[in-house]
């Protein structure tokens, strides 16, 4: 079932992947890997690749060190970067399926495959002068965010908050709680989230332990509690069960709402694109824009996006060959783990139910993350 090797056609091979994150990263380099003459190119708005799983480090490092910039991988991967936006559709994507070519900022590129990895969204309320999201943390570093607000929040002797118990609100939380504690700062936290536990995508043991956490830091916990509002010093809040309208005081309030792809495109065993009952054969897709035909993961985590991307690109490779033999998406996650702040984590490793937390929690995080560094250093040590 899995070929070791590719056998290439005569021509040079063109490839146009959208979206330089995990999952395009992942293939460009496969796909740089097994064909050294091939045509690559990348389209992405972003002038540089964003380590997403390490921005909440930004409390202890410039933001930097997490964005490597796309013309020093497009030299180490061989590939070209347009900065552009691809506007995608499904009429779209079965006319490059069969024209094999796309116009993007009024230039055409023409491409023998189309990787479509443009990541996922996440839901964004209505933002006011007292509110941050994640979109503001890709941007600016998060201390010199912080800082902005803090001696306001500090001479009042308010709050900061914190929405959204999920993995991303948990590990900026932490971040931000031992940041403050290197500063004396006397800012108060709060973590408010609409699941009665935090973590609660995961199974409860995860929750128990950062629960545990959150009480050594001090940091007040308000489950059950939807956000409604934050502006003049008050966050609005309503019970999740009853309805019943809750106002504290809070200077700035931290909405990290959860993972809400707004399109995911439809895949087969293959990863090929899935349009009206039929794949289009020239059209990949991978990473959090994905939902790949079962039995496959379809979390959406980083671990995920980075195998479709390479599963797409082994498969572009095999079809481009003289026999178009190509490999299922069969991969399952090997485990989660949740930082919480620079000593600490918890998840599970290897199965769901093996609960890991502190040192081992944070040692696994590290390896999974100097591994991907490696990748983007061109040191390829995943297996298949
Ligand atoms: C704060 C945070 C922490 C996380 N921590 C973890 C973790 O510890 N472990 C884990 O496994 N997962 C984690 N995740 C989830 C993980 O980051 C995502 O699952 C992963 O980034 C998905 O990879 P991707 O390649 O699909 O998309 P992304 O990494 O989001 O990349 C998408 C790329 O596409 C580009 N793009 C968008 N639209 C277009 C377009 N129209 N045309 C061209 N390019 C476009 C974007 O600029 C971006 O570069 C975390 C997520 C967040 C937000």
């Amino acid at each position: 079932m899995f070929m070791p090797f590719y056998m290439p056609g005569r021509r040079r091979l063109r490839v146009v992947v959208a979206g330089g994150g995990y999952a395009g990263l992942a293939a460009l380099s496969a796909l740089r890997t097994q064909r050294p003459d091939a045509d690559l190119v990348l389209i992405d708005p972003r002038p540089h690749h964003l380590k997403i799983t390490r921005l909440h480090e930004s409390f202890r490092r410039p933001l930097a060190e997490f964005q490597v910039p796309f013309s020093a991988l497009g030299r180490r991967f061989g590939f070209r970067h347009v900065q552009a936006a691809l506007p995608i559709d499904e009429p779209a994507l079965s006319q490059w399926n069969t024209g094999r070519a796309l116009t993007v900022d009024g230039a055409a590129l023409e491409f023998d495959y189309l990787l479509i990895a443009t990541g996922g969204s996440y839901r964004k309320p209505e933002k006011s002068p007292e509110t941050l999201d994640l979109d503001d943390f890709s941007t600016e570093t998060g201390s010199g965010l912080i800082d902005l607000y803090r001696d306001a929040i500090e001479s009042r002797g308010r709050y900061l908050t914190v929405v959204g118990g999920g993995a991303t609100g948990i590990q900026f939380l932490f971040e931000i709680a031992h940041y403050l504690q290197r500063q004396r700062s006397a800012c108060r936290l709060r973590l408010v989230d609409a699941d009665p536990a935090p973590l609660g995508q995961f199974r409860p043991g995860l929750g128990r332990y950062a629960q545990v956490r959150l009480a050594d830091l001090g940091i007040d916990y308000h489950p059950d509690q939807r956000f409604q509002a934050q502006a003049d010093g008050v966050l609005q809040l309503q019970a999740r069960a009853s309805g019943q309208p809750l106002a504290l005081a809070s200077d700035l309030t931290l909405l990290f709402l959860g993972n809400n792809p707004a399109q995911r495109w439809e895949a087969n065993w293959f990863g090929q694109v899935v349009s009206g009952g039929a794949a289009l054969e020239r059209i990949y897709t991978a990473g959090d824009c994905s939902r790949y035909r079962p039995p496959g993961s379809n979390a959406l985590s980083a671990q995920t996006a980075l195998r479709k991307g390479r599963l797409a690109a082994r498969n572009i490779l095999r079809h481009a060959s003289p026999v178009r033999l190509l490999e299922p998406y069969l991969y399952r996650d090997l485990g989660y783990v949740v930082s919480l702040g620079p000593e600490d984590a918890v998840g599970w490793i290897g199965l769901e139910r093996n609960v890991v937390g502190g040192a081992p929690a944070k040692v696994a995080k590290d390896i999974v993350e100097a591994q991907y560094d490696l990748l983007l250093a061109g040191v390829d040590t995943y297996m298949p």
